[in-house]
């Protein structure tokens, strides 16, 4: 830590007290080098800098951090953010320092020295943002040093932390209504991307912010690609997936045990796929250093459990795969959000077959939780398993979940895609039905199965089921469609899981109805094929376009139709240029390549090919700062590449 300090110190000393920016709009263009800002970006920031209250609801990367960042730099005096993850406080400060701003951390890193320093420079109004760990931010010693010193602004980050029911809960947040208590003149800003409803309502409640105007965006994340696949060889259904439309991206890949994860991950390195495991009975250095690769490296797949992922700020994870179902549809919201937080095209591709809903089943009959509880954690599955299952819209379905209504469907998930045909299957689920009901209700599906077609195998001959009048009626159906009929009826309760014995099926009450034919069951078509289309295609697309910046200034070499595929050859070595150049700025710093610049600034470099400085400048994500110290070193690689 000693290096970046210094290095805040340097930037203390060289800023002059004069240089504040005038308004959020100058901020926005010449610190963070945007032209223009997103959403409710510029109502919050006007509500926070005129010392107004704000609680802030808006979706992983939808821009949380420049409404309290931008506040900092144009209000007098320190803005105080709190922050849970230590590896989160120190990505933000590197990449504030990167941008120019007089930005620190005080947390456990820290030697005492150092974090001397940091006070230090607080008191004499010498930084514009700290970020501090909740458990010190309540200290006695702490809240002294509050008192001496000039507050802009307390930023309360990844709020729903407070919330004891979520996933993320720290005892620490709740004791932080103190600061209002102590310094009640100093606006507060709270920002959480939680899209559960009751998390919000508790967030309210628990920091005190009753009175904040709320700005609540809508949750949707549509660069982000939804598909779920029917599950036949799940790695090498992931494999192809990832070669055809990520070759050289980072993601993530959750997996539920330990032991699968490491499993996984070997498997992907002997597949020439670079891959990192992740999990919590791993050692906390090797955690540490997996994710610290993860966060610098380029394309790297970290395959992990749910441990993974809290804190994590990279902005280019173009791809999460789930080889095992979420635990709910809030988890699945959450994991998959972690990529394309830079607003690029990202995937979410999830893998899911009979295995996993009699997994699921099985969790919930097994739940010891009590009833209403039971209710709850029931009500959670079925929804994620109509997630799963639904041949309309899975953007819908999803935003649906979360109370938000998306009136059409979204044409960026693989059922608006590659519509899902659907059938009526009240014949088929009656036959599949009665096998179980005549079986005596104890198998799974590969015995039903083999009854429905007329299998004889040893089992079926040695239990008599080939003298059932259900064997043989199956034939119309391949193997593979009666496991999609199968799965389906237990995904929608026509069947459940028997807990004693081998997880067989048995009916529900509504199976029954369906037997007796008063009921009727749409099934959906699982596709034979997947397509082959993805985000590279859609990159190359944004590059093709010449990019979203409109500067007009698309150069000769970018065809002006979106229709082209490819990125030409030419483009191709640029962008690998610009990368590398990126790659070597970074590594020399010790920070990870986002810091330097993000991707999309990349792709407009390839599509604009600035020649000057102005040009350069015109770039999005290109502040002063970051002008001054690398359109140089980037122009060159643009030159040589005519
Ligand atoms: P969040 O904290 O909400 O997940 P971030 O603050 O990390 O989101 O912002 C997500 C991405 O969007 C970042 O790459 C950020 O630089 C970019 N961004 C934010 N605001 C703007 C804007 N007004 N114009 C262009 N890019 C923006
Ligand atoms: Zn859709």
């Amino acid at each position: 830590m000693d290096s970046l300090f210094s290095y805040s110190n340097r930037d203390a000393s060289d800023d002059a007290p004069g240089q504040r920016p005038a308004t959020a709009l100058e901020a926005l263009r010449t610190v963070f080098g945007y032209d223009s800002f997103r959403g409710q970006q510029a109502d919050i920031i006007d509500h926070v800098v005129r010392g107004g209250d704000a609680l802030v609801l808006m979706p992983t990367g939808g821009g949380k951090s420049l409404c309290y960042q931008i506040p900092a730099l144009v209000r007098d005096g320190v803005t105080v953010v709190v922050s849970p993850l230590i590896a989160l406080m120190r990505d933000q400060v590197t990449a504030l320092r990167e941008l120019g701003v007089r930005a620190a951390f005080l947390n456990s890193s820290l030697g005492p020295a150092e974090a001397r320093e940091v006070e230090r420079a607080m008191v004499q109004g010498e930084i514009d943002l700290v970020y501090v760990a909740p458990e010190r931010l309540v200290t006695p010693r702490f809240l002294d040093l509050l008192d001496r010193t000039r507050l802009a602004l307390f930023a309360l980050d990844e709020a729903h932390c407070v919330s004891q029911w979520g996933h993320d809960f720290r005892p620490e947040y709740l004791q932080l209504s103190i600061l209002h208590e102590r310094h009640p003149m100093v606006p507060r800003i709270a920002l959480t991307a939680t899209a559960d409803v009751q998390t919000r309502a508790e967030i309210k409640d628990k920091l005190g912010l009753t009175d904040a105007r709320v700005f609540l965006s809508s949750f949707d994340r549509p660069n982000i690609t939804y598909r779920v696949v029917p599950k036949k060889s799940e790695r090498q259904q992931m494999l192809a997936f990832l070669r055809e439309n990520h070759p050289e991206d980072a993601g993530i890949v959750y997996c539920m045990s330990r032991n699968k994860v490491e499993d996984v991950a070997a498997w992907l390195n002997q597949q020439g796929r670079e891959a990192l495991p992740y999990h919590a009975g791993l050692p906390a250095d090797v955690r540490e250093a997996n994710q610290d690769r993860f966060i610098k490296s380029e394309g790297l797949v970290m395959v992990a459990t749910v441990a993974f992922g809290m804190g994590i700020d990279k902005p280019n994870v173009r791809f999460v795969c789930h080889l095992d179902p979420p635990k709910s549809l809030e988890a699945y919201y959450q994991e998959t959000g972690r990529a394309g937080r830079d607003g690029l095209p990202a995937n979410a591709w999830m893998a899911y077959g009979m295995a996993d809903v009699v997994m699921l089943r099985q969790m919930l009959e097994q739940s010891e939780a009590g009833d209403s509880h039971r209710r709850v954690e029931r009500g959670k599955l079925e929804a994620l398993l109509g997630f799963c299952e639904t041949p309309d819209c899975r953007r819908q379905v999803l935003l649906n979940y979360f109370n938000e209504t998306l009136p059409e469907p979204c044409g960026n998930c693989d059922t608006c895609l590659d519509p899902v045909e659907t059938w009526d299957g009240t014949v088929a689920a009656q036959k599949a039905l009665s096998a179980v009901y005549r079986t005596g209700q104890r198998y799974g599906a590969g015995h039903l199965i083999d009854v429905l077609v007329g299998n004889a195998t040893e089992k079926v001959v040695q239990q008599q089921h080939d003298r059932l009048k259900t064997f043989g009626v199956g034939t119309d159906l391949t193997k593979v469609e009666w496991q999609s009929v199968y799965r389906q009826l237990v995904a929608t309760g026509l069947l459940t899981v028997d807990l004693e014995g081998y997880g067989g099926f048995r009916l529900t009450d509504a199976g029954v109805s369906v037997i007796k034919g008063q009921r009727v069951v749409k099934l959906r078509k699982d596709p034979v094929l997947e397509r082959r289309r993805g985000v590279h295609d859609a990159l190359r697309r944004h590059t093709a376009r010449g990019g979203s910046a409109g500067g007009g200034s698309s150069g000769e070499g970018v065809s002006r139709s979106g229709a082209r595929g490819a990125l030409s050859a030419a483009d191709d070595a640029l962008w690998h240029a610009l990368k590398d150049c990126r790659t070597a700025l970074a590594k020399a710093q010790s920070v990870p390549p986002y810091v330097i610049f993000h991707d999309s600034t990349l792709l407009e470099m390839v599509a604009q090919r600035p020649r000057d400085h102005t040009a350069f400048a015109h770039l999005p994500g290109v502040g002063g700062r970051k002008l001054e110290r690398y359109a140089d070193a980037f122009l060159e690689v643009i030159r040589q590449h005519g």
